[in-house]
């Protein structure tokens, strides 16, 4: 028969009712809880208060029967943590969990099964345990030791104690599912926030730092890392790890063996593998944690382009550790999308090559061709008609302009390569502008554009490259004309603050909308909405340019900006000492 309906015998005791209104009245509070550890607390504590004993206690046991919570009432918080880890189960407790029997013990010390106790236990003499049980499988156990006034437990406790369990299991029941319900709400917020963070990377060494730690973010583990496999398949060279130490110095040749490796594992299963426990396995060989000590646990899931294994991102654990299928699930859907966000990075970085190769070719060219229109231009004849020499001062125009798109490539590549080296000298940043601004004087004449240089005296020492923070003013400026429509204005203004000094540049121009004031600063973005936008040509390297720059210059670069009311970029530099 259903364990649920068969009902212990029920005592002819006076004191019944009392105790099921104590017990009714306390599962109002319990059962309005979703706190785990809170509702379990509760139920020791009541159960010790109704059941008049001088301890109780809750235990929490896992599919394996092993006892993974314990919740004492009645002892005080010093004592509790002198007990240290939850009982392991071997003496009386391990008979209630596995014969899932109540178990009334007058000396507990007398009985057969009892293996004593720990150090630093307060003694106790009588017991009343029952099993709490869902769906016929025994989730925990709840003791009462040590009856007040009495020498021993009744029956009567132990009809009303099975009562008690009954209820508390649903409780427990409830708390849990509400726990694993929020734990995995979180997870998919986290996960949806971290994959989402995974496309904002192209850059490899980014990703790859990017990948481990969101791994050890959406496990709650301390340590990741991330093995890709190397060109010729022979072995997964080490990309990036959070929480290890001197994993270099470890692993030969940074690089994990496909043979006998957890590595080579999962490529050949094209499937996770799993260490609960390292003594299962010493496939995790040299890892060592932050703190000196191997890890213990560790859960490995493989990367994927296709069927093909590309990779394995593997997670550690300090302590021996179960992973629930929903951990596995989750890691290898992050994987998945981390596999795609790779792929990406490498056809950008590709890309990137290509166009930086090609920008370079065709310098040499385009350098003749330059040169060519201005030997040209100088030595047409006075009497050709007009048309003509517009042809041949279009041709020169045009080949500037196709100059500097391919100088920006170029310069742009070289920059995300981290090949740009400043020649830093103290530098006075007002001269700095004054100068950016008359090299593009025609510019703004062109336009019928007002430019004008608010500056109070005062003067700015920086530690810069003349050449390349001027390059970062020339791209801000020439936007500012180029985006501000004829007769407009632009203005240049200082802000002083300790220890730094901000340039302003601010236009009469459309503005930009709040969504795309960080976006314009990605590479080759270009605003498409607005008209002014399609009517300019621009390669949508400028800023991305102008703000690598200025960061090298340990400077930030930022705008603000309301739509309708014009720009002003700001270009935030340390004062000198
Ligand atoms: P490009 O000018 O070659 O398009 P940039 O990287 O310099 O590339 O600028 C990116 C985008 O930012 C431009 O396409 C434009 O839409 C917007 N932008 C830049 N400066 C301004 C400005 N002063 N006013 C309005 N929009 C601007």
């Amino acid at each position: 028969m259903n364990d649920f309906f068969s009902s212990p015998s029920v005592p002819g005791n006076d004191d019944i009712i009392s105790r099921l209104q104590a017990i009714s009245n306390a599962f109002v509070a319990i059962t309005s809880e979703l706190d785990l550890d809170v509702v379990l607390q509760k139920i020791a504590d009541t159960a010790r208060e109704v059941g008049k004993a001088h301890y109780a206690a809750m235990g929490v046991v896992d599919e394996n029967g092993k006892i993974t919570s314990f919740i004492t009432s009645g002892i005080t918080k010093e004592q509790r943590e002198l007990l240290g880890e939850p009982p392991q189960g071997h003496g009386l407790l391990g008979l209630l969990i596995t014969e899932g029997q109540p178990l009334r013990v007058p000396n507990i010390a007398e009985h057969p099964r009892s293996c004593g106790f720990p150090p630093n236990h307060p003694p106790m003499t009588s017991l009343l345990g029952v099993p709490v049980s869902v769906q016929g499988r025994v989730t925990g156990d709840l003791y009462l030791t040590d009856k007040i006034g009495s020498v021993a437990f009744t029956p009567e406790d132990e009809w009303w104690l099975t009562i008690f369990a009954r209820q508390a299991a649903i409780a427990i029941e409830n708390a849990h599912l509400y726990k694993k319900a929020r734990i995995a709400q979180q997870r998919s917020q986290t996960m949806a926030e971290l994959t989402s963070q995974l496309n904002q990377s192209s850059q490899p060494e980014e990703l790859f730092q990017h990948i481990t730690r969101a791994a050890c973010t959406l496990l709650e583990l301390p340590a990741a890392a991330l093995y890709l496999l190397n060109q010729s398949g022979s072995r997964f060279d080490f990309e990036a790890e959070v929480g290890l130490r001197n994993l270099s110095q470890h692993s030969l040749d940074n690089a994990l063996p496909i043979h006998g490796s957890a590595a080579g594992e999962v490529l050949e299963k094209g499937l996770p593998v799993i260490i609960e426990d390292k003594a299962e396995l010493e496939i995790m060989g040299f890892i060592q944690l932050e703190n000196g000590e191997q890890p213990r646990s560790m859960l490995m899931v493989p990367i994927r382009r296709g069927t093909l294994v590309k990779g394995v991102i593997a997670v550690y654990g300090s302590r021996p550790r179960r992973f629930s299928a929903e951990e596995e699930t989750i890691l290898q859907a992050f994987a998945d999308q981390a596999a795609l966000a790779l792929e990406k990075a490498r056809l950008y970085q590709q890309k990137e090559e290509f166009l930086s190769m090609t920008a370079h070719d065709l310098r040499a060219p385009l350098t003749a061709i330059k040169m060519s229109a201005g030997l040209l231009e100088v030595s047409l004849p006075s009497d050709l008609p007009a048309p003509l020499k517009q042809l041949v001062s279009n041709i020169g125009r045009n080949s500037e302009r196709l100059n500097t798109m391919l100088e920006d490539l170029l310069d742009f590549s070289r920059l995300e390569q981290g090949r740009v080296v400043l020649k830093l000298e103290r530098l006075e940043l007002t001269e700095a502008l004054s100068s950016a601004v008359s090299a593009l004087a025609p510019l703004f004449e062109e336009k019928n554009q007002q430019i004008e240089l608010k500056h109070t005296g005062g003067k700015f020492w920086v530690l810069a490259d003349r050449n390349r923070l001027e390059q970062a003013l020339v791209n801000l400026l020439t936007n500012a004309n180029k985006y501000t429509p004829e007769s407009g204005r632009v203005e240049t203004a200082y802000m002083h603050e300790p220890g730094w000094v901000t340039v302003e540049i601010t236009d009469s121009g459309p503005g930009i909308p709040k969504e795309e004031q960080n976006l314009i600063f990605n590479r080759y973005y270009r605003r498409s909405v607005h008209d002014q936008s399609r009517l300019t040509t621009g390669s949508g390297l400028g800023l991305p340019i102008a703000r690598s720059l200025v960061e090298l210059h340990k400077g930030q670069l930022w705008v603000e900006s309301e739509p309708g009311q014009g720009s002003t970029f700001k270009l935030r530099l340390p004062i000198a000492e």
